[in-house]
């Protein structure tokens, strides 16, 4: 099977580029490197029962002409490419909005007039600030006001929803859309917000770990190969085909406990520190006070269940941090 992948060199999609490649399966990844990276995707060039099956576009999924060709020989395509972490969006603003909804469309386009089964992977951020827990596929979404920027994901993802969802009515397109809650593994950078990654990479150089607001917020995380696990298995169900599934963890935890945990598993000397949103994100920002997903779905489709609870997530994230800052210290 040859699969595209955009994104393929981010956190997630070089996971799941290798998880295909294991599989046997060519694999075409497209990523202009804005939040990708080539250390995600080198190790694949240089193996030698991948590299003839892996290729590599250094390239933006808004250039017709590149998509046209890629989408045109492959079989399958997930579509990962987009601006993530809250950090990133607040930044580059423009840029966000842009990727997401004309690159979503771009690809929708080009998936239809070859007629290939496409995976969208929209976000958690799509149900908004929800108090209830855990938040079912079918729920009303509640956003704040255009001035707080950080809807302006959430907004731009369910765009992409409601296109893939309008192409799979209008001309029968097989699509499959995935709502990701807080992933977390090796090559996730904390560079762009990601809360695990920072506050490990803190906690290993004992500086204090940041956490924002009071730290009562909470989230689920799911580890990556779990998510891997889900998106191969909607890919490969016909019976996903039309729906919207949520994808991610179940142990719900603050972020204040968190921190403590971190500091617990990695023996750190740090120190909690307090940082008041403004001070992170800037006056116009609201967070998401609580996110948990509910799994009846994928579960119902696909059997699909998280194996990694969060002590063995945290412990392989510890783990890999503390190898590449030895490998970067020496
Ligand atoms: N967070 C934090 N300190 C950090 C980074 C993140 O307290 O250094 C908080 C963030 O404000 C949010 C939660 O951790 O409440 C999860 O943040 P992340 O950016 O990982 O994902 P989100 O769920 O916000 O998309």
């Amino acid at each position: 099977m040859r699969i595209l992948i955009t994104g393929g060199a981010g956190f997630i999609g070089s996971h799941l580029a290798e998880a295909h490649l294991e599989k046997g399966d060519e694999v075409y990844v497209i990523d202009d490197l804005s939040t990708g990276s080539l250390k995600n995707i080198d190790e694949f060039q240089e193996n030698e029962d991948y590299k003839a099956r892996f290729f590599f576009s250094h390239d933006s999924i808004l250039n017709h002409d590149k998509m046209l060709e890629l989408v045109g020989i492959c079989d399958q395509v997930y579509h990962l490419a987009a601006a993530v972490g809250v950090l990133y969006i607040l930044e580059h603003p423009f840029e966000s909005i842009r990727t997401n909804i004309q690159g979503t469309e771009k690809v929708l386009e080009l998936c239809n007039k070859f007629k290939k089964r496409v995976l969208i992977t929209s976000s958690s951020e799509v149900y908004g600030k929800h108090l209830h827990a855990p938040l079912v596929e079918t729920d009303n979404i509640i956003y704040g006001p255009s001035s707080k920027f950080r809807w302006s994901y959430a907004a731009t993802k369910l765009m992409d929803e409601f296109m893939a969802l309008a192409y799979h009515r209008t001309n029968g397109l097989e699509v499959v859309i995935t709502r990701l809650f807080n992933t977390v593994g090796p090559r996730q950078t904390g560079a762009y917000g990601m809360v695990i990654p920072r506050f490990v990479g803190q906690a290993l150089r004992n500086q204090p770990l940041t956490v924002h607001g009071n730290g009562k917020q909470t989230r689920t995380f799911t580890y990556v190969k779990d998510v891997i696990e889900a998106l191969m298995g909607l890919m490969a169900s016909l019976e996903a085909t039309g729906k919207v599934f949520n994808v991610g963890g179940t142990e719900e935890i603050n972020i204040e406990s968190l921190a403590k945990k971190i500091i617990g598993m990695t023996g750190s000397d740090s120190r909690i520190e307090f940082i008041p949103y403004e001070v992170a994100f800037g006056k116009d920002f609201e967070d998401m006070q609580r996110r948990v997903p509910d799994i009846q779905k994928i579960k119902g489709c696909i059997g699909f269940e998280p194996k990694t609870n969060l002590h063995g997530i945290l412990e392989r994230v510890i783990y890999d941090m503390s190898r590449n800052l030895g490998a970067s210290s020496r």
